[in-house]
């Protein structure tokens, strides 16, 4: 299948090896119309971005970006990081108001929000190899922490790569997706997640939206791994928002809603 946009691929102002004109160029080389520049938040050692104000910083480089390259719909978006049970994000709603994309997704790593959650959370997953009981709190925990995520922020756009590095019960996720009209990803980076869990959400019928996760130049817009699963399951391409010709993001953005009404 065919795309017109990227949504989730990050620059090195987090931890990707690449520019955001990088990131633009490939894109535009690749024919996408549309193209998400996604850093990781600040609370996630190493991989964040240095603070959530950089996001402004990026927002001046996409301005200079789009007059240089007019064919291509340049957005401004974070992959924010749930940092507790009740599915903080390490982005303060101030600067998501100001993005155009919003990612959210559990990652190792994560500044807790406090102890307690850094032990509910982050440390019961460190445990989860000991037993099924610990493994079952685990998913228990991540799953309550992203569909916290999910109903409590109004500005989430998209479910980045569901159940990696913290497993979560997909159906759960999938439902409060759909609730909420947030998107459920299929991420070629990771190759995730696996074919009986996008099966799963297939048949509660979630809204799909593919992307990278680039963090080179070379892998901009590869998105084959999500081709082949569409192929694979007979997934209704009209499920599955950045199919070519299907209005791209002002189709299912929050924020072009707000700016629509
Ligand atoms: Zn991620
Ligand atoms: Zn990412």
């Amino acid at each position: 299948m065919q795309f017109c946009g990227d949504y989730h691929t990050h620059s090195r102002y987090s931890d990707g090896r690449q520019s955001v004109m990088e990131i633009v160029k490939a894109a535009s080389s690749r024919g996408l119309s549309e193209i998400a520049i996604t850093d990781h938040g600040p609370l996630a050692a190493v991989i964040g971005v240095k603070s959530a104000e950089q996001y402004l910083s990026i927002r001046e480089e996409i301005e200079v970006l789009k007059v240089l390259y007019p064919d291509i719909n340049i957005l401004l978006g974070a992959e924010a990081n749930i940092r507790d049970l009740h599915g903080t994000l390490d982005i303060p709603d101030t600067i998501l108001q100001q993005l155009d994309v919003v990612i959210a997704g559990l990652h190792p790593y994560t500044l807790p929000t406090s102890l307690q959650d850094g032990r509910d959370i982050f440390l019961q997953n460190s445990l989860r190899h000991l037993g099924r009981k610990q493994r079952q709190a685990a998913i228990a925990a991540n799953t309550r922490a992203t569909v916290q995520a999910i109903s409590s922020h109004p500005e989430l756009d998209i479910i980045s790569h569901p159940g990696l590095f913290f497993e979560v019960d997909i159906e759960e996720v999938a439902r409060a997706c759909i609730k909420y009209q947030v998107l459920f990803e299929i991420n070629c980076g990771h190759e995730h997640p696996k074919v009986s869990d996008i099966m799963k959400a297939q048949r509660l019928g979630v809204s799909f939206i593919i992307n990278s996760d680039s963090h080179f130049q070379s892998t901009v817009g590869d998105l084959q791994y999500g081709s082949s699963m569409v192929q694979k399951l007979a997934i209704d391409e009209s499920l599955v928002v950045n199919r070519k010709g299907g209005g791209g993001w002002s189709h299912w953005a929050k924020k072009s809603r707000l700016c629509i009404f």
